[in-house]
């Protein structure tokens, strides 16, 4: 990712909404910057608002209020085809009566490139997406996925500096989707532009992004690395949406303090620490999650200790070959979901023993539901 300092964000949404119908909300609020040359994701669930953002940015929607910046400039009132913005869509959107080439040639020749830089640029944004040799095919001779790449590579032919993908991987199949994935990411890398991308797919989000802003309600809930987001979410909604996680619901017992440590107070009167990350601002008696992820218990034997340890009981042990997945229930907390690698001592633990558990403190997150 190259940042450069001091200039603009590359794209800078202020305050932008939008409503389709006069009524609700799609998008509200939208503060977002993307900076140049990174992978940034939008990430949610279907009808969080994703696309019409995308679209926004595009052109292709209007903004209802609000302001879309590219390096400074605003572009939110110029004409989608003279934003100088690359889209991939997820139906490829590629001519069916022209051949490869001639998809490819299509955005050069609108802007009036000469014939033979046309010829020099196809073959070139062929090799990138790994189709040499594909020019006289027709779309309806291409695989899904070779379709595909054509739609990137005609996307990347004018060389934009700011590339659009919406769902682009979202119609092929899972192997596929992670071998695109990769090229996707090792062409964002070789070419150094800005990419937006947008998806519901968690994994395909983390593994692909430099950040994601996780949108929810037409409004995005974080924007972190994909790191921060699944290790420090800051919200109910984020935790339980990246990744598998177990919701404790509780009140706040004290005040934080500076050690940036509460104790929440579950329903059966247990005291639990939990990390307070100083987005929320506590009261006494408030309502909050605690949020633990299942590879972050561990399974204690004899002698082994841990800061916050229960006993629990095995409701259920389930074998997933690399990792086992135990379900506990412990006498203040209803259900616990460990997840634990595959390992000798733990193959006899069955279904209806008592065993230990434990976690750090600093694995336990408090969060405003
Ligand atoms: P996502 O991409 O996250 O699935 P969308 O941006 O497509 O979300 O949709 C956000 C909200 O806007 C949804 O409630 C959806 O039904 C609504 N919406 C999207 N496109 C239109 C449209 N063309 N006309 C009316 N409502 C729309």
């Amino acid at each position: 990712m190259a940042l450069v300092g001091n200039l603009p964000p590359h794209v800078h949404f202020k305050g932008v909404g939008k409503s389709y119908d006069n009524r609700t909300w799609a998008v509200r609020h939208l503060d977002l910057e993307v900076l140049r040359g990174e992978f940034l994701t939008l990430l949610g669930p279907s009808g969080s608002g994703k696309t019409t953002a995308l679209m926004m940015l595009a052109g292709f929607e209007d903004t209802t209020e609000g302001e879309i910046r590219v390096d400074g400039q605003r572009i939110d009132l110029v004409p989608p085809n003279q934003r100088g913005i690359g889209m991939v869509f997820q139906n490829y959107a590629l001519f069916p009566h022209m051949t490869v080439a001639e998809n490819l040639a299509f955005p050069l020749e609108v802007r009036h490139v000469s014939k033979s830089e046309i010829t020099t640029r196809v073959h070139r944004a062929l090799d990138l997406v790994s189709l040499p040799g594909m020019e006289g095919r027709r779309p309806t001779q291409l695989s899904g996925g070779q379709q595909q790449r054509v739609a990137v590579a005609r996307a990347l032919i004018f060389e934009p500096q700011l590339v659009l993908m919406d769902e682009p991987l979202g119609a092929l199949d899972k192997q596929l989707r992670e071998q695109m994935q990769f090229e996707l990411k090792d062409i964002h890398a070789r070419l150094g532009v800005t990419f937006v991308y947008v998806t519901h797919d968690q994994t395909e989000a983390l593994t692909m992004s430099d950040r994601i802003a996780v949108f929810n309600d037409g409004h995005v809930q974080q924007l972190s690395t994909p790191d921060q987001l699944y290790e420090r979410p800051q919200t109910d909604f984020v935790a339980n949406f990246i990744g598998e996680n177990n919701r404790i619901e509780g009140v706040t017992d004290d005040v934080p303090d500076h050690d940036k440590y509460l104790s929440v107070v579950l329903k059966s009167g247990m005291n639990l620490v939990a990390l307070y990350q100083g987005t929320v601002d506590f009261r006494k008696q408030m309502p909050i999650v605690v949020s633990i992820r299942p590879e972050r218990i561990a399974v204690l034997s004899r002698g082994e200790s841990l800061p916050i340890e229960f006993q629990a009981t095995v409701i259920d042990r389930i074998y997933v070959g690399d990792h086992i997945r135990f379900i506990l229930r412990t006498d203040d907390i209803e259900k616990l979901v460990v997840k634990t690698a595959n390992v000798s001592s733990l193959s006899t633990i069955k279904t209806g023993d008592r065993i230990r558990v434990g976690w750090r403190k600093e694995d336990c997150l408090a969060l405003k539901p």
